[in-house]
């Protein structure tokens, strides 16, 4: 190992990171995260930290698992590879199928296992065709999903998500991906109040399919909550009318549930909490608590039942579909979730008192609004909050204010100009207090160099 000193310039050097601008980044040097332990992250100068966004919304159970650990090194002395492709399985694999069909909901008993959110998104893409053209119907290509979604960095991800910046490197999306907009409120929403902009929004799904025509239209997509667009809570009316146009004009609804799944909003899946069910679900991070890669796709028995009958080989796996180890991982981490009941924690006890914590910061002068489900929320940032006006360079606000929170040995995210948090589900009360009062110094500091 080489001296930590030497490491950042060993990293400009080599490491190509991503989502970044390396030369800014080779710059200024990378931080180096060494250690972490529960909701505590160290880096290379022995700075702590405490990590309120979970790594990369995944680290469910905190860092420092040893369960997990040994669970890993148990596997990898028993069988560290086997495929699953040729008839074989290998038991964590199988039992992982079994536990995540559990937790599921009843109309959903099947799991294809992936590398990642981005492969599973890719999955279920071709996955939602071949169901069609296995049923009669081979027109039903299309794909719609929302402006300001984010499935992933693949093709098939990267196309489905709406961020422009991502489709302008690479000629995205590919064809037959189409976008509408997104129900965020507070910066598109007018003078409708919430819950017309929520129906309003989910219309636009309805005059897509019409514009497409209903036989050339194979699902829906979105997050229950998008996660890197901003965590945008939808107003209360958006999901079942969105759920009610899928249903009426007979496409299939795609939850995006790499963020939202496993605990994160106090239900095993997202979509439970607005009460809708998904014909396939995308899952991945907070699967393993993000220990070792895994994702995959839910299935529902709709369409399970079709590729069981109808289709014969689905042509689509992963060398690592099912990686014992890494489902070992998961089957471990899913265990602690159980045993500590850290969905029950999320619903009924930490996710209340986060909520209320986290409203408190509504009164200051800088913030527009502020939203949570579960242990995922937002920060609205606003130059008047009277008038819901935003400033003017959103990025450069929210990099302010997270950067005086990261000086301050707290990490949250910033998309634009909203603060975004989502932290461990074994998060202390206390440490939920000092996230909300390290925020509430980052906001004063950045408002008062505003009003200069
Ligand atoms: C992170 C994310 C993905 C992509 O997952 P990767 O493991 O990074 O490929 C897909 N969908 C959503 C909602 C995500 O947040």
């Amino acid at each position: 190992m080489p001296a930590l000193s030497n490491l950042a310039a060993i990293d400009a050097a080599h490491h190509f990171h991503p989502f970044s601008d390396m030369k800014k980044l080779n710059a200024s040097g990378s931080r180096i995260i060494e250690r972490g332990e529960g909701c505590h992250i160290f880096d290379n100068a022995g700075k702590r930290y405490l990590d309120g966004f979970a790594g990369l919304w995944c680290v469910n159970v905190g860092y420092g698992r040893k369960e997990i650990t040994e669970a890993v090194m148990r596997q990898m002395n028993e069988l560290p590879y086997y495929n699953t492709f040729f008839g074989t399985t290998t038991p964590p694999a199988t039992l992982l199928a079994e536990k995540i069909s559990a937790h599921a909901g009843e109309k959903i008993n099947h799991v294809f296992f992936t590398g990642s959110g981005s492969e599973a998104n890719d999955t279920w893409f071709r996955m939602a065709r071949v169901y069609w053209a296995a049923i009669g119907k081979p027109t039903k290509k299309a794909v719609i999903a929302r402006v300001n979604g984010y499935h992933g960095s693949t093709v098939a991800g990267a196309s489905l998500g709406g961020m422009k910046w991502m489709h302008e490197q690479g000629d995205l999306p590919i064809a037959g991906v189409h976008h509408i907009g997104q129900p965020y409120w507070y910066a598109e929403g007018g003078d409708m109040s919430p819950e017309e902009f929520g129906l309003a929004r989910a219309r636009e799904l309805e005059a897509k399919i019409d514009e497409l025509g209903e036989d050339n239209v194979a699902a829906f997509v979105a997050e229950p909550i998008q996660g890197a667009g901003g965590v945008i809570v939808p107003p209360s009316t958006y999901w079942p009318e969105i759920a009610r146009i899928c249903r009426e004009r007979n496409i299939l609804l795609v939850c995006d549930e790499v963020i939202c799944g496993f605990g994160r909003l106090g239900h095993w899946f997202g979509h439970q909490h607005f009460g809708v069910e998904p014909d396939l679900a995308p899952v991945a991070k907070g699967l393993s608590s993000g220990y070792l890669p895994i994702g995959g796709v839910l299935i529902s028995d709709r369409v399970a039942d079709v590729f069981l009958n109808e289709v014969g080989d689905f042509n689509h796996g992963f060398t690592y579909s099912g990686h014992p180890v890494c489902a070992a991982a998961a089957l471990e981490n899913l265990r602690i979730i159980e045993e500590e009941k850290l969905v029950e924690r999320v619903h009924d006890d930490i996710g209340p008192y986060f909520a209320r914590a986290w409203k408190s910061l509504e009164d200051h002068d800088m913030v527009g609004e502020v939203v949570s489900v579960g242990l995922m929320g937002a920060v609205q940032l606003a130059k008047d909050k009277k008038t819901r006006q935003r400033f003017e360079k959103p990025d450069e606000i929210g990099t302010m204010v997270r950067n005086e929170c990261l000086e301050r040995g707290l990490i949250l995210r910033a998309t634009g100009d909203r603060m975004l948090a989502s932290p461990p589900l074994v998060i202390t009360e206390g440490e939920v207090d000092r996230m909300v009062a390290v925020l509430r110094e980052g906001l004063d500091a950045v408002w008062a160099k505003m009003r200069g």
